[in-house]
């Protein structure tokens, strides 16, 4: 297939959709979910079902993207498959596992005197403690909205007599980009510009997941564009240490359902294995280009706190000493001190912790669609719009299907 409505055929998708319902009736051969009663029976059950690859649990498996969960429900693929079959949305999105005190941090670089602070759209409103970096901008901050790190750059370039930082944030995906930009500043002798540092590996942040004891899954959608850089090998320990599949997949809703039919072809057959459903795209090695830039300019954090997610080791990433020069944490004298998990938006009625880590759908939060909509997001998961609550919100997913 070459063009993207190719990936959109609703005739395929029918079938793709077909073939999953038949690998997953002979998964759940004769008992309907509902009918399960007595955990006696249910062991017993569940004992037989291993020997015979067949279930008494409805397959849990997580998309870990953003991206993925908006694909599944602007096409209504969710909807489209077997009750025995739940999607668990994941954290794959780079402004929602953000803690708030980084938003903050953000806020104080912004209000210095002669700062332009630049960032991508989606973490303009963002809420921290005291403000978002667009309520900053309304309050006289000089904070500009970019398309690109090298559009940063360009205003460095443009205005040597201020201070440009760049808001440096996402999975491997952004990572490349914003390492080349900050050699390319290197290269040019820039002095004005720096990187406020923010990314998050995507490997280590599965691994919080499966080791996280309030979830059971049973395998994983891994998202295309950071595989595009990383390559497949890194999942390896998802199969070998947790016994999970994973499928790499593409963003078109053909790429989800194929994926998911591999992945269901997998767990039917007792297979346990990494594949590569977005080979179009996506080489078994990564791209070394990008990752040479990364290894280049990052190295990983010990500790680094996360939005949901806790202090996850290894997962966040910081500049490198060499480029310490480029380093908005460093030029400010921000400490990056593991800040503590945002109670706001993890304790009380609000369930942005437990929706981030797929513990909880969105309609489980007593806020959603009410205190928390679009307009008025009260957490990151309504902002970004690869935020699990802005996918439910977006596409009518207002209640709990029955
Ligand atoms: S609805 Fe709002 S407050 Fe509730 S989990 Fe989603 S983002 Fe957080």
């Amino acid at each position: 297939m070459k063009y993207i409505d190719e990936f959109r055929d609703p005739a395929k998708a029918k079938k793709l959709v077909e073939e999953i319902h038949k690998l997953a009736s002979g998964m759940f051969p004769s008992t309907p979910l509902r009918e399960r009663t007595s955990p006696v029976a249910e062991r017993s059950r569940s004992q037989r079902s291993r020997r015979e690859h067949t279930r008494s649990q409805p397959l849990q498996i997580m998309e870990f993207c953003g991206g993925h969960t908006h694909t599944l429900f602007k096409y209504g693929i969710e909807s489209m498959l077997p009750d025995t079959i739940e999607m668990v949305h994941g954290p794959g999105c780079p402004v929602c596992v953000l803690p708030m005190a980084r938003v903050d941090d953000c806020v104080a670089i912004a209000e210095q005197p002669g700062v332009i602070f630049t960032t991508f759209g989606d973490a303009m409103r963002v809420p921290g403690t005291r403000k978002s970096l667009l309520q900053a901008k309304a309050d006289g901050c000089d904070v500009r909205m970019v398309y690109s790190p090298m559009d940063a750059l360009a205003i460095a370039r443009k205005n040597p007599d201020r201070e440009v930082v760049f808001f440096a944030l996402g999975f491997e995906t952004t990572m490349p980009s914003t390492a080349l930009t900050l050699l390319q500043a290197h290269r040019e002798g820039l002095k004005n510009f720096s990187l406020f540092c923010n990314h998050i590996t995507t490997p280590a942040t599965m691994r919080a997941i499966l080791t996280d004891p309030d979830l059971r899954l049973d395998g994983f959608l891994a998202p295309g564009h950071v595989s595009m850089v990383i390559g497949a090998q890194p999942y390896d320990f998802v199969t070998r240490d947790y016994h999970k599949p994973l499928v790499i997949t593409g963003f078109e809703p053909l790429d989800i359902l194929q994926a998911l039919w591999m992945l269901v072809k997998q767990i039917a057959e007792g297979r346990c294995e990494v594949e590569n459903q977005y080979a179009r795209i996506v080489p078994q090695a990564g791209n070394t280009a990008g990752l040479n830039a990364i290894h280049e300019v990052y190295e990983t954090r010990e500790h680094s706190e996360f939005r949901g997610l806790g202090n996850i080791g290894d997962a966040g990433i910081q500049i490198r000493e060499a480029y310490a020069a480029y380093d908005a944490e460093k030029k400010f004298g921000i400490p990056f001190d593991a800040a503590p998990f945002d109670s706001a938006q993890g304790a009380g009625s609000l369930k942005c912790a437990e929706v981030l880590r797929g513990v909880m759908k969105p309609w489980d939060c007593p806020a959603f669609g009410k205190e928390c909509n679009p307009q008025m997001p009260l957490g990151a998961l309504m902002v970004s719009p690869e935020g699990s609550c802005a996918a439910y919100y977006a596409y009518g997913k207002l209640a709990k299907r029955s």
